[in-house]
């Protein structure tokens, strides 16, 4: 990988005949355009990344705390949870993941309990000593039966744990990580999270779990390092960049490719309250408040996300959910109905395009986990490369955003 500092404009790999391959420009050096970008560089394409940020890694950048030498997830934590065998192997190639298993308490109502919902939380909850039947059989007792097919969060939640369960752990963490009511949510958020009637606390389902030793930035910056690579760092894309480039790849926000001018994709935004404390503030690396008595959502204990170090000093977060402005740092895309129609129009608009195609959480408008960003990178990178090979033109979309 060449590093370069300063922007020089596209076109600068012209030339590169004798490969019979095209110049490609990617925007963003996270996780989709790393991948993509290794890809074509392995195929023989010259690629040059650009990014606006100062470093790689998009939002899983990780970096040392100058204050306590804790690794810290700047954007917010973020751990790799995977069933996909491939993605797992791909990852490895890059980095040593150490084992970490992600295991998350709430505060609520005065007491702490254990989640994702499991059988400790529904025996602290309702006090009692069930084992996993009974445990099933008093949920099912309290769950909705009546919404055989749930349309939005609440009516998930109601079908599944009944409201108390509900209206203790899930309402209003989520009013205050949506800004809306879980009402006008798709039932898709809550689906993300198990419900088990056992003591597993492992908050997920997947095969393949970990945390890479070093970080996350060094296993991009792995990711990124090959002679076919060329990555510009503070530079901001401009429409004009893509010429003299054979495709570009933008894993930046859909909308902003068009200077928002048909309305501003919705997205919540995350402020991080930095704090410090000596030895263990709170014992686990995530920490939930689903209450509305305090206004964030979480505190990250950064420390915990690497069980294997050890520092005197602790680096927390705590974490506020609020609506993104033009200038804020995009987080989650909202995904409501206007939103929806909003998506639908632009993706028109895009697929229309010839020459690019939209990557990522921010180009698809999708709430997407590093495993599913990875594969479908190595996806768009394939379909890039099949149609290339047949004189075929790539697509907007290695899959559908709508
Ligand atoms: N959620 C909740 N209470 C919790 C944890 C999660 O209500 O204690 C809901 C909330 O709507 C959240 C969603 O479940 O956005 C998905 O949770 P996850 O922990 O996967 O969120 P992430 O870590 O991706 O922000």
């Amino acid at each position: 990988m060449k590093l370069v500092s300063k922007p020089a404009g596209g076109g600068k790999n012209e030339g590169n005949g004798a490969l019979n391959k095209q110049p490609i420009l990617i925007v963003g050096a996270g996780l989709s355009g790393a991948v993509i970008g290794r890809a074509l560089a392995e195929a023989g394409h010259e690629v040059t990344i650009l990014d606006e940020r100062p470093h790689a890694a998009g939002n899983c950048h990780t970096e040392r705390d100058a204050e306590t030498d804790v690794m810290v997830h700047v954007y917010g934590p973020h751990i790799f949870h995977t069933d996909d065998a491939g993605v797992w192997e791909y990852v490895n190639r890059f980095t040593t993941f150490k084992p970490y298993m992600n295991r998350v308490k709430s505060t609520a109502q005065g007491q702490v309990f254990s989640l994702p919902v499991n059988l400790h939380t529904i025996n602290q909850f309702f006090g009692s000593t069930l084992r996993p039947d009974e445990a099933r059989a008093l949920i099912t007792g309290k769950a909705d039966k009546t919404l055989t097919d749930p349309q939005n969060f609440e009516e998930q939640a109601l079908s599944m744990i009944g409201r108390e369960l509900y209206e203790a752990f899930f309402k209003g963490y989520t009013q205050k990580q949506w800004g809306c009511e879980p009402t006008d949510l798709p039932a898709s958020i809550l689906k993300r999270l198990p419900l088990r009637f056992n003591y597993d606390d492992n908050y997920f389902f997947h095969k393949y779990q970990g945390m890479p030793e070093n970080g996350y930035t060094p296993m991009v910056e792995a990711i990124l390092d090959h002679p076919g690579i060329t990555l510009r760092l503070n530079t901001r894309f401009e429409r004009a960049d893509a010429a003299g480039f054979g495709h570009v790849f933008y894993s930046g926000p859909l909308d902003g490719w068009y200077d928002c001018d048909l309305g501003r994709l919705g997205y919540r935004t995350l402020d991080f309250e930095r704090f410090i404390a000596e030895g263990d503030y709170q014992g686990c690396a995530v920490m939930n408040y689903p209450g509305l008595d305090v206004p964030f959502t979480r505190i990250t204990e950064h420390k915990h996300f690497s069980p294997w170090e050890s520092h005197h000093g602790s680096v927390l977060y705590r974490e506020f959910s609020r609506a993104c402005e033009p200038g804020d740092i995009p987080y989650y895309p909202i995904r409501l109905a206007a939103e929806q129609e909003l998506l639908t129009a632009y993706v028109a608009r895009a697929q229309a395009e010839s020459g690019v195609t939209f990557v990522g959480r921010l180009g698809t408008y999708r709430y997407l986990d590093m495993d599913v960003t990875i594969r479908e990178a190595m996806t768009a990178a394939e379909m890039f490369l099949t149609a290339t090979a047949s004189n075929k033109p790539m697509p907007a979309f290695a899959v559908n955003p709508t």
